[in-house]
């Protein structure tokens, strides 16, 4: 064949071997065993009935065709109040445009923002695909860790020290993906400064929002940010509805006019029957308040169980849909620990390194198990850690 683009051979699915523990235990599993999977994070119930009736009721009614290229007014304005909720920042539906879920809207906030050659930060760690994300818009970047002493928030000054002249954006997600961190008020805060000092986009993945412990604080929200912020959102996590594909990037109208034309070469408009049962899920809040409360009870079933555990800590963990345990006083090789993990006692978990130096010497513990599933794990995990040499 002919050579392919170097844009296209640069992306280069990212994490380190973490994702073969995952495999090997998905394996294991479909062969038979007894294997708890806590590497995956793809909710274990369907998309809420109300859902799945609203977009059946769609399809019989022809919505067949195609759709604006920014989405359907129905759902640019169940998105627009949906940001309003989560940014606490009144928007309009030309603020919003719809996307084929957070990773498309992640993608064009990216190419919205960065030039070739063009550089930005990574608040790490970070979700697995930011990398890429970046490379796919040919665009450089740094990684800044977060210290997992401190609770996995992003510092000012570490963030500082990675800027270059050509700096264009800061990306974050809170709550975290893998940390379950929420970062902090004043944390943003100092985020937000930086921006504005050095006139940068903040591009703000809130695709957890409503999986948070507490106040969800969007950095959309603080003085002089809304202009330069684009938030990440997705009806996947909240919603219920991963296999659904459907997300929205809040940000200034200008800025939404222009990645209209970006929809114009890539999905060209989201299918109607999804659109509008999407609009009808956020209309109505569909599962959003039942979901929130079934991780918040899986987390309290973790933690509760961690709690007293020898040399083991839990680190961030407050929102999203995960654990981060420190097992550092055991192993320092987070690898080592969770393939013997999966081996002696057949619960697969992901390595923290996979996800950055600083979730090193530790294990990300997916919530996305019914709660007796997950307190059988941890049980297996204490009786594992309690013998580890
Ligand atoms: N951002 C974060 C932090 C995620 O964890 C995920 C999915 O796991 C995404 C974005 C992408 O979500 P979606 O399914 O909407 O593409």
């Amino acid at each position: 064949m002919p050579r392919p683009s170097s844009r296209i051979s640069g992306i280069v699915p990212s994490g380190k071997d973490g994702w073969e523990v995952h495999f090997a235990a998905w394996t294991r599993k479909q062969a038979g065993e007894d294997i708890i999977m806590l590497s995956v994070g793809d909710h274990d119930f369907d998309t809420p009935a109300q859902t799945i009736e609203a977009c059946v009721a769609a399809v019989r009614a022809s919505n067949h065709h195609y759709t604006p290229l920014a989405g359907i007014p129905r759902l640019r304005q169940a998105m627009a109040a949906a940001s309003t909720a989560c940014t606490g920042v009144r928007t309009n539906p030309d603020q919003v445009i719809a996307t084929a879920g957070g990773q498309a809207a992640l993608y064009a906030a990216v190419q919205a923002v960065l030039d070739q050659g063009d550089h930005a930060i990574v608040v790490a760690p970070y979700y697995a695909t930011y990398p890429n994300t970046f490379s796919a818009a040919g665009a450089d970047f740094t990684v800044v860790e977060t210290p997992a002493e401190d609770g996995f928030q992003p510092r000012a000054a570490d963030i500082r020290a990675a800027l270059r002249p050509n700096t264009r954006a800061i990306l974050i997600n809170t709550p975290n993906n893998p940390t379950g961190a929420v970062y902090s008020r004043q944390r943003l805060e100092e985020l937000a400064q930086i921006c504005r000092e050095h006139d940068l986009w903040l591009l703000s993945d809130e695709v957890y929002w409503t999986l948070g412990g507490g106040e969800h604080v969007s950095p959309r929200s603080l003085p002089g940010m809304a202009e330069r912020t684009l938030v990440i959102n997705s009806m996947s996590k909240s919603h219920g509805m991963t296999g659904w594909r459907m997300g929205w990037l809040t940000g200034p109208g200008q800025m939404i006019s222009l990645l209209t034309n970006l929809n114009l070469v890539t999905t060209y408009g989201l299918p109607a029957f999804i659109s509008l049962a999407c609009a009808e899920a956020l209309e109505n809040g569909y599962g959003v308040k039942q979901i929130a409360e079934r991780y918040a009870a899986r987390r309290s079933v973790v933690l509760d169980a961690m709690r007293g555990m020898n040399n083991v800590t839990v680190r961030g963990s407050e929102g999203g849909m995960y654990v981060m345990l420190d097992i550092s006083a055991l192993e320092p090789d987070d690898e080592k620990f969770a393939w013997a993990l999966l081996d002696k006692e057949k619960v697969g978990v992901m390595p923290g390194s996979s996800f950055g130096e600083a979730a090193a010497g530790h294990i990300r513990v997916s919530l996305c198990q019914p709660e007796a599933v997950l307190l059988e794990a941890t049980l297996r995990l204490r009786r594992f850690a309690s013998s580890y040499r």
